[in-house]
């Protein structure tokens, strides 16, 4: 057994659980790696299309079940938060695994992903019993008919989820989904399926009937059976461009209701009122957090040229001073990167960067010679069209770029296909206004970064995707509006 950073005690239980040959999984498996230390930990089961198919099988049995279907809305509320309430106990465990399998380290597990994912539950656990019909329509016409509108769950959801904040990102789409009557097959990826698998057994713990929360653990092939089964309703995915469009063919035969949260190229604009001592390390922070596998992360940075030196010294500067190292590192603040494939893809875009020409800033840092770490990079003058300002690399590194006037850097923000997330930092209210107009993009940040909020929509424009989650508009997504039409004697 390779090394588990002194989380043993929390994490072997479930690693046991989880071993391939064991009674309670006969099918193949595939490897869990830890990306701080490049060591195979643990063996996942690898889902065949006849699982997907039996846990899809049991997910729509659930729903027709009287012991999900007939709750009545404060019964439905109480249960989501005993599953919030078990979550929140188990937070010790979930992060250890959370840390260990994304490379995250220990002390963002425990303090942003957990009591995020917590928080989303307990927000969406309020709804139920505010989910409204309407009553109305021709009720009031001569012709005497009462009309009404019931919101029913869309069906038997499926929650696709990427690597980079598996339990958070799985929650945005759970929470609301439970709380719509909907049940849930969450495939997450099989980088990180660990918290998955806990999640699920939490959710049993804690009184959901069996069949209300499943996970299939495998990779593209587990996905593409889900996405394509024909007793899905809706799939909820977060992932790549390319991932979300095969998600989107795949819906089209039986019309399935689908969001999509992909990629993103977000810009940042720091104008030359800005308050930089608060602007400078936002910005950096906004690219390199979670070594830069965000997908709202602010990767391309347009400052005014009057204040472009000393924003890039203020880059770096920041950029060196934050910590690095192995998940059980409780001072780290950046970890891994998540695999060798994501590292090779990192620095292949870095490489071919700095072999068309654009110019590191800085020396490359010294990072920890184990583990898929890749340091921050801070490329200057970055050419708008150059292929590291125009893809997504999902890594931490930062395209530069100087402008004069304010339009020129709004031009160069929207020149893209993605529309994700957009930055500026000005002291001027009109500015602000204006860029919170004119960007393209689904959020738009005024002096702040990365916040998220079940209170508030996120989702993108353009390639970044379709629909949007959190806020109350992502109930929407997994309700269906059906007219009931009563003519008077
Ligand atoms: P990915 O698209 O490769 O995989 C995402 C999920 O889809 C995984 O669970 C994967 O196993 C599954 N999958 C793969 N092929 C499939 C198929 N044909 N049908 C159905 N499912 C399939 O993405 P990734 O590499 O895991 O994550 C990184 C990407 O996710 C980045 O592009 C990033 O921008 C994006 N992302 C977006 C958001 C957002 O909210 N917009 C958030 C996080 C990550």
């Amino acid at each position: 057994m390779a090394s588990l950073q002194g989380f043993d005690d929390l994490v072997l239980p479930e690693l046991r659980l989880r071993a391939g040959g064991d009674a309670l999984w006969v099918g193949t498996t595939f490897d869990d790696e830890d990306p701080s230390r490049a060591q195979v930990f643990a063996q996942i089961p690898e889902a065949s299309a006849s699982d997907v198919d039996a846990i899809v099988e049991g997910a729509w049995i659930a729903l027709k079940s009287p012991a999900w279907r007939d709750l009545i809305p404060l019964q439905r509320e109480a249960l989501l938060h005993r599953f919030a309430d078990a979550i929140e106990a188990d937070l010790p465990r979930l992060a250890a695994l959370e840390a260990l399998d994304a490379g995250k380290p220990i002390s963002i597990a425990e303090t942003i992903d957990i009591p995020a994912t917590v928080g989303w539950l307990r927000a969406y656990a309020g709804w139920p019993s505010k989910i409204q019909g309407r009553a109305g329509g021709l009720a009031a016409s001569p012709a005497g008919h009462h009309v009404y509108t019931r919101r029913e769950p869309v069906g038997v959801v499926a929650a696709i989820t990427p690597w980079n904040f598996p339990l958070v990102l799985s929650m945005w789409k759970i929470a609301p989904a439970l709380a719509a009557g909907c049940t849930v097959v969450l495939k997450p990826a099989p980088e990180t399926s660990l918290s998955a698998l806990r999640l699920a057994e939490l959710a049993v713990q804690a009184g959901l009937p069996a069949g209300v929360l499943s996970v299939v653990t495998g990779g593209g092939d587990a996905g593409a059976r889900l996405a394509a089964h024909r007793k899905i309703a809706k799939v909820a995915f977060t992932g790549s461009t390319r991932t979300g469009q095969s998600v989107l063919s795949a819906s089209i035969p039986d019309l399935k209701r689908v969001t999509l949260e992909l990629g993103g190229k977000s810009p940042s604009i720091i104008c030359k009122d800005a308050d930089l001592a608060k602007a400078i390390p936002e910005a950096a922070f906004g690219c390199f957090f979670n070594s830069g596998q965000v997908c709202y992360a602010g990767t391309r940075l347009y400052a005014h040229r009057s204040i472009y030196e000393e924003t890039l010294a203020g880059l770096a500067a920041t950029a060196a001073a934050l910590p690095m190292g192995v998940s059980s590192d409780r001072g780290a603040q950046l970890g891994p990167l998540i695999s060798a494939r994501q590292y090779d893809r990192v620095a292949g875009f870095v490489d071919r960067a700095l072999a068309s020409g654009v110019q590191r800033y800085g020396d490359a840092r010294v990072v920890p010679d184990q583990g898929h770490f890749y340091p921050p990079t801070i490329l200057r003058d970055v050419p708008v069209n150059a292929e590291v300002a125009r893809e997504e690399v999902f890594g931490p590194v930062l395209s530069v770029t100087p402008f004069d006037e304010f339009d020129e850097a709004v031009a160069m923000a929207n020149d893209s296909d993605y529309g994700l997330a957009a930055h500026v930092w000005t002291r001027d209210l009109g500015v602000a206004h204006r860029a919170a107009a004119e960007l393209e993009a689904g959020t738009v940040f005024v002096n702040c970064i990365l916040a998220a909020d079940p209170a508030f929509p996120f989702g993108g424009t353009k390639r970044s995707g379709i629909g949007r989650e959190n806020g109350p508009d992502v109930l929407d997504a997994y309700l269906e509006s059906k007219s009931v039409v009563v003519a008077l004697p």
